[in-house]
């Protein structure tokens, strides 16, 4: 309960059934302390009968991630004791919930995020009271809210192609005024845009329950994995615009000029005494070509395609093969001199490594259009590096002249 926090005797093996306990235990010893609910607030809580659904909605937008895509809203990594299990949300709820002054949007470098207002937490305290209380019981049907008047022009869909004041527009899209020609979302094939979050804790990632494995759905490569993408910093940047061309190339097509790497156990400087003292020395020269370095990059942390770099999403190199790349699962112990001696099997129940272009654009269903052809600079300025921008990869990499990176590398 919030504010309130007390230590339980016995060992869960599971986040669900400690939640299960916890609340049993509430139910045991504290409810009869939780403060009665006063007339006026029984009559607030009549004012927003909320179906199940819409708690729900609530209770993501606090404790997982409520997100909007292209595609709709989803709320990401939303199982407690499941991980990356994401679930698509009714637009009519989470709009419906926004309308009404429960839910804020906060737009952030992954785009925008769903999160309780003020009076949303407040609502939601109450409706829970209640419950607890046996004054209301969770509505059959989703209630209608009546909107906010300063909302009630209706929720900005980005699947519409519209945006709140103030946000960053992709400048290949075609003006506000004008909804763009966006898929009926009837037809925006099966989502293929599961996201995982951004800041998964680590401790989840690496205690996640055993039998995780056997609940994330079979392998299915194909369904885009949506992860963030990495800002290079100005030094990053740097380093990228020195690489030698044929490495910058490589870096490019694997997707390594803007890697992200996952959360691990060993902070990054044991991991770079590791590099510099236990690999093999022709490792480490391999490994100072590349601007980010090259043999530590799995599959999955790789980047942005090299495509999407250049503002060319069309040609996304995920979207034209129709899947991600897929790491062949295998590595080498070595010896001390750095030679093979025996293959490893990284996973050996065969779960799939995958690189998808971090790119935010859509990688199936209609091909985003293709940039307009820039107008040529006039030619009596000289190639003036341009001034490098903040943060290229905080915004979609959409916008053909979005950042320095870009500019520089074509
Ligand atoms: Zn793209
Ligand atoms: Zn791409």
């Amino acid at each position: 309960m919030p504010g309130v926090s007390a230590p339980l005797p016995g060992k869960w093996d599971d986040k669900g059934d400690a939640r299960i306990a916890a609340f049993a235990h509430y139910d045991e010893a504290h409810r009869p302390a939780d403060d009665v609910l006063t007339e006026q607030e029984i009559a607030e809580v009549e004012r927003w009968p909320l179906s199940d659904a819409q708690r729900t909605v609530l209770h993501w937008a606090e404790h997982a991630e409520l997100r909007e895509y292209d595609d709709g809203f989803w709320a990401l990594d939303c199982v407690p004791d499941r991980w990356d299990v994401n679930k698509r949300v009714a637009r009519a709820r989470v709009t419906g919930l926004w309308a009404a002054g429960l839910l804020d949007v906060h737009l952030d470098s992954s785009g925008r995020r769903l999160v309780k207002s003020q009076k949303g937490r407040r609502v939601a305290r109450l409706l829970g009271r209640a419950e607890r209380q046996g004054v209301a019981e969770a509505a059959a049907k989703d209630a209608k809210l009546t909107p906010l008047p300063k909302r009630s022009g209706g929720y900005p869909l980005l699947s519409e192609g519209r945006y709140f004041k103030g946000e960053q527009q992709p400048a290949d899209d075609a003006s506000p005024a004008e909804p763009t020609a966006v898929p009926a979302p009837a037809q925006a094939a099966p989502p293929a845009a599961a996201a995982v979050r951004a800041d998964q804790p680590l401790l989840r990632r690496l205690f996640a329950p055993r039998t995780a494995l056997e609940q994330r759905p079979a392998h299915d490569i194909r369904t885009v994995i949506r992860r963030p993408q990495r800002v290079l910093t100005d030094e990053e940047r740097e380093r990228v615009r020195d690489t030698a061309l044929l490495n910058l190339q490589g870096a490019l097509i694997m997707g390594i000029t803007d890697p992200v790497p996952n959360p691990s156990p060993m902070p990054e400087e044991a991991g770079a005494w590791v590099r510099e003292h236990v690999w093999p020395e022709h490792f480490q020269k391999i490994e100072r070509k590349y601007p980010h370095g090259f043999a530590r990059w799995s599959m999955c942390e790789r980047g942005t395609c090299w495509n999407c770099l250049s503002g060319r999403c069309d040609l996304c190199v995920h979207r034209q093969k129709g899947g991600p790349d897929v790491d062949d699962n295998r590595d080498w112990v070595r010896n001390q001199e750095g030679r093979f001696i025996a293959p490893l099997i990284l996973r050996p129940g065969g779960e799939s490594c995958v690189w998808w272009c971090r790119c935010a654009c859509p990688k199936d269903g209609p091909t985003p259009a293709r940039p307009a052809p820039k107008e040529a600079p006039a030619p009596a300025d000289p190639p003036a590096t341009p001034a490098p921008a903040p943060a290229p990869a905080a915004t979609p990499v959409r916008a053909p002249e979005e950042g320095a990176l870009q500019a520089t590398l074509w």
